[in-house]
């Protein structure tokens, strides 16, 4: 009887444990499971092609004469491919906008070996000291890839590429550099400064400074005010009409 006892303590211990890292594994994999990127496509009545990669969007953004992407992916192979059936060259990509230095965003950039890739000055600072808190452990440019082809961006700076205004506007919060993108003053990349959950923006589920992430949701409210579409890289896009603004 007394062993009988013990075995059953053991299951019920077993159980337990199993149902205790069940619950974990739900709380820390919940948000990724929720996230909806945009599929691959055309964006409806733009120049911008949306390309699904793994958890997250890519966006390609065609002028007359050039290419701008607006990061570059998790999975350079899937990308890769996926820019082949599109007939997208990534060799006539000159600018690769990035909104911030995680490595779900940065793998590809051997991809675009004849662009600019940008990035902001303050994310710049957190690949240069190696910073640990990152999706994929200690924070680096991919293999091969050099920091000299980084193009540091200020807050307020402007671009002009082929004739496109780009607006760079700091969007900390996710992380402490990131930078949304307001192109042709009609589309608001953010990258993950935000997420889109039915008809409203809030946070990123991982966001590491959040005193300053309540601010950019305020910017970023005042920018859609006048802008076209929001568009974000795990989930999707949307028309600012469709959005209640605060
Ligand atoms: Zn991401």
């Amino acid at each position: 009887m007394r062993v009988k006892g013990k075995n059953k303590m053991i299951i019920w211990i077993i159980i337990g444990s199993a149902a205790i890292a069940a619950i974990a594994a739900l709380i820390i994999f919940y948000p990724m499971l929720s996230m909806k990127p945009a599929e691959t496509g055309e964006v409806p009545g733009t120049d911008i092609t949306a390309v699904r990669n793994g958890g997250n969007t890519v966006f390609f953004i065609k002028t007359d004469n050039s290419i701008i992407a607006v990061d570059s992916g998790s999975n350079m192979g899937n990308l890769e491919n996926a820019l082949a059936e599109l007939t997208i060259d990534p060799l006539e990509v000159s600018h690769v906008l990035l909104t911030h230095s995680d490595s779900d965003h940065i793998n590809g950039l051997n991809l675009f070996a004849n662009a600019a890739v940008c990035i902001s000055e303050d994310e710049m600072q957190l690949l240069a000291i190696g910073d640990q808190n990152n999706s994929s452990g200690r924070r680096s440019l991919p293999d091969g890839f050099g920091s000299a082809r980084l193009a540091e961006l200020k807050d307020g700076q402007e671009l002009s590429v082929d004739g496109l205004s780009i607006t760079c506007i700091k969007t900390p919060g996710h992380t402490i550099g990131s930078m949304s993108f307001l192109v042709d003053k009609a589309y608001l990349f953010t990258g993950d400064a935000i997420r889109i959950k039915g008809d409203a923006i809030s946070l990123h589920p991982f966001t590491r400074e959040k005193e300053q992430a309540a601010s950019t949701i305020d910017r970023l409210h005042e920018l859609m005010k006048e802008c076209q579409i929001v568009l974000t890289a795990h989930y999707g896009y949307r028309q600012t009409e469709d959005i209640i603004i605060g």
